[in-house]
C-alpha cells in the first residue's frame, strides 16, 4: 500500500551500496525502479526488488524510455565506475530530474558529481568512517539501552559547550537529554550537576534521554 503522493525513487548501479539502498528503500514502502547495464545484476536482483530493468544509464534516450525524466528522485550508486558515474548524471540534469543524489568514491569525484550539477553527494566510505571514529573515540564512551526506547549513555562534553554553564546550555529544552552526572577531568569520580556549574573541557557527562536524542546529542561536536 502506497501513498497517492509517493513517487518512485529510481536506483541506478546494484552494486553492494546501491543494491542495499534499493532495499531499505523498498522496505520503507517505496516503490523503487532498479536500473543496471549489467545482465547479472538485474537476474540477481528481480527476485528481490518489485522493479529491476537492464540499461545503459549513462543513454539519455534510454532514461528517458523508462520514465525517469518523470520522477522527482533518483539516487545514481555507481562508483568505481567514476565516468559512468558522471556521465550519468549529466544525463539526468539533461532530463531536468530536480532531485539526483550521487554517490562519490573520493574527494575529486564529490567535486565533480556537485559542479556537473548533482543536488547531493554522498561518500559513504568517508562518512561511514567519520561517524564510525566519532562513535569510537571521540563522544560515545558508553552506551546502555532500554526496553522503552530510553537510553543512557557516556560521553565527552561537546566542544561547543565547553566554558557554558548547565543553566546556559539547556540541554533539556535544546537537545531532550538530562544530564545525570559530570565528572572533570581531574576528578575521580561523577557527581550530581548544579545549574551553575561550568562545563570544563574533557568532562566526561552522564545524559539520559531516548535513544534517538541521545545519539543525536553524541554527534554534536
Ligand atoms: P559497490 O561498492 O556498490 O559494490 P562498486 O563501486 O564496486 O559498487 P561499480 O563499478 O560502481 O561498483 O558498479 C556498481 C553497479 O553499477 C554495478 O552493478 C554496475 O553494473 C552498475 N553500473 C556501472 N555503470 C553503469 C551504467 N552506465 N549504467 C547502469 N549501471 C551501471
Ligand atoms: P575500501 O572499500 O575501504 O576502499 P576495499 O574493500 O576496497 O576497501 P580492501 O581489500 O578491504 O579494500 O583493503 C583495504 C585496506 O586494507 C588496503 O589498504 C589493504 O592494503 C589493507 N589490508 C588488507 N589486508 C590486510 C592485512 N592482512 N593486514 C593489514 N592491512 C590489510
Amino acid at each position: 500500500a502506497r501513498n497517492s503522493g509517493d513517487e518512485s525513487i529510481a536506483v541506478i548501479g546494484l552494486g553492494r551500496f546501491g543494491s542495499h539502498l534499493a532495499e531499505s528503500l523498498s522496505a520503507l514502502g517505496h516503490d523503487v525502479l532498479a536500473v543496471d547495464r549489467n545482465a547479472q545484476q538485474v537476474q540477481k536482483w528481480s527476485a528481490h526488488l518489485d522493479q529491476v530493468t537492464q540499461a545503459d544509464a549513462t543513454d539519455e534516450d534510454a532514461l528517458r524510455q523508462l520514465g525517469i525524466a518523470d520522477l522527482q528522485r533518483v539516487v545514481v550508486a555507481i562508483g568505481a565506475s567514476v565516468e559512468a558515474s558522471v556521465l550519468t548524471v549529466l544525463a539526468l540534469v539533461e532530463l531536468g530530474v530536480p532531485q539526483i543524489w550521487a554517490r562519490a568514491i573520493s574527494g575529486q569525484h564529490a567535486k565533480i558529481l556537485s559542479s556537473v550539477g548533482a543536488q547531493h553527494v554522498i561518500f559513504p566510505e568517508a562518512e561511514t568512517g567519520e561517524r564510525l571514529a566519532h562513535l569510537i573515540v571521540t563522544r560515545m564512551l558508553d552506551f546502555v539501552e532500554f526496553g522503552d526506547a530510553f537510553a543512557i549513555a557516556k560521553l565527552r562534553v561537546p566542544e561547543s559547550l565547553v566554558g557554558h554553564s548547565i543553566s546556559e546550555v539547556r540541554l533539556l529544552d535544546r537537545h531532550g537529554v538530562r544530564v545525570l552526572g559530570i565528572k572533570a577531568p581531574d576528578e575521580s569520580r561523577f557527581r550530581y550537576v548544579s545549574d551553575g556549574l561550568e562545563l570544563v573541557r574533557d568532562s566526561t557527562l552522564i545524559v539520559e534521554g531516548t535513544i534517538e536524542q541521545v545519539q543525536r546529542f553524541s554527534l554534536i561536536s
